[in-house]
């Protein structure tokens, strides 16, 4: 038996969950042969490293419990892994700007690697798989120029993985700054859905996914909210004239977006996120702010489009869908991409087929150091 341990989230972001089944599919795949053990950690709250502990998710406390509690006290996800794996988020991100946040000062860097993994890392492989970015939308990256701080994290980091792939370009740009070569691989969400054998259905609705804002963070960029919530609506009442439409909301903020664009929208949320998989079995198309839901559309054969704020969003074009800056996602641009959606966004369901092999390959070729 192998035992895998996943620097991940746990009931936090159904994204993070996507990304780490689709981790498992490729694992499961490249040891078909052995039983393999998964222990998954919740990055935000490290002491959940500690078996019995996962209860414990308020940091600030546990980072406190977990600092003076002895690691020979407790059964260890991260001492007792035979593989390690950072299990594709944002790794870097880097914000001197607007004195915002700096990668290196993690929450999970210090007390899961540094303090854990350093003891075991002669013989455990540690794998940095579908990393990314989190920048303002344009950046080129050269946030990082300036800052030691970041880029020795990222050494460190580096000297410590058997092996890294990126999910976006610029994560790949930036590595490639500092004198790493790493190859970008389409985010391993996308097979997810092949960890649970759930197949595509008959599409029934379009999915919308609204975000104020439309992604997370606004990283000191001059973001029109309330221009992107008007065309969103304006938008929406045009389709939902011959279209099924559902707000898929990964929380209940989104919940109560989508009810601010229609009060009597169809809507959808779960606290499972196996349910989000079966939802976008069954899309015909969608229009995403969030974008591992349009990864798992993808995942089905079927197309989306994006509207983001940073440099996320970009990872969209690794598997040939459209993205656009929120601000510039006027009501013209919307009509389009609703045109193209509806017309199989250039036979989609091909363009996707080619593009999952290669991802399979290139991961299992990544995964060949083991
Ligand atoms: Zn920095």
């Amino acid at each position: 038996m192998l035992k895998i341990s996943f620097i991940t989230t746990v009931n936090h972001n159904v994204g993070d969950d996507f990304v780490r089944e689709g981790i498992i599919y490729l694992l499961n795949q490249k040891f078909k042969d052995t039983v393999l053990n998964f222990d998954i950690i919740h990055k935000h709250s490290p002491i959940n490293a500690r078996q019995g502990f996962e209860w414990f998710r308020n940091y600030r406390l546990s980072k406190y419990v977990d600092q003076v509690l002895p690691l020979s006290i407790t059964k260890d996800k991260v001492l007792e892994a035979d593989i390690l794996v950072q299990s594709g988020a944002p790794v870097y991100w880097c914000h001197p700007e607007t004195h915002g946040p700096h990668c290196y000062n993690n929450e999970w860097f210090k007390p899961l690697i540094k303090r854990r993994y350093l003891k075991t890392a002669s013989k455990v492989p540690f794998l940095n798989l579908a990393a990314g970015t989190c920048q303002r939308y344009d950046s080129n990256g050269s946030e990082f120029d300036s800052c030691k701080s970041c880029q020795d994290y990222i050494k460190e980091l580096q000297s410590l993985t058997e092996v890294t792939t990126v999910r976006d370009k610029l994560a790949k740009k930036i590595l490639n700054n500092m004198g790493f070569f790493v190859s970008v691989i389409p985010c391993s969400s996308i097979f997810a859905r092949e960890s649970f054998g759930i197949e595509p259905e008959n599409p029934e609705y379009v999915a919308l996914n609204y975000m104020k804002g439309g992604a997370h963070y606004v990283f000191g960029q001059k973001i029109e909210f309330e221009k992107w919530e008007n065309n969103l609506k304006v938008f929406y009442k045009q389709i939902s004239k011959f279209e099924k439409c559902v707000f898929v909301c990964h929380n209940q903020d989104e919940v109560n977006n989508a009810k601010r664009i229609d009060f009597n929208a169809n809507i959808f949320i779960s606290n499972n996120y196996k349910d989000y998989i079966r939802f976008y079995a069954k899309t015909k198309f969608g229009i995403m702010n969030r974008i591992h839901g349009a990864f798992l559309i993808a995942s089905f054969g079927r197309p989306a489009v994006l509207v983001g704020n940073d440099s996320r969003v970009k990872m969209a074009e690794e598997i040939g869908l459209p993205y656009i800056f929120v601000n510039d996602a006027n009501l013209v641009w919307l009509l389009e991409q609703y045109e193209y959606l509806k017309n199989g966004a250039d036979n989609y369901p091909e363009r996707f087929n080619e593009i999952r092999k290669k991802a399979y390959n290139d991961y299992q070729k990544a995964l060949s150091v083991l």
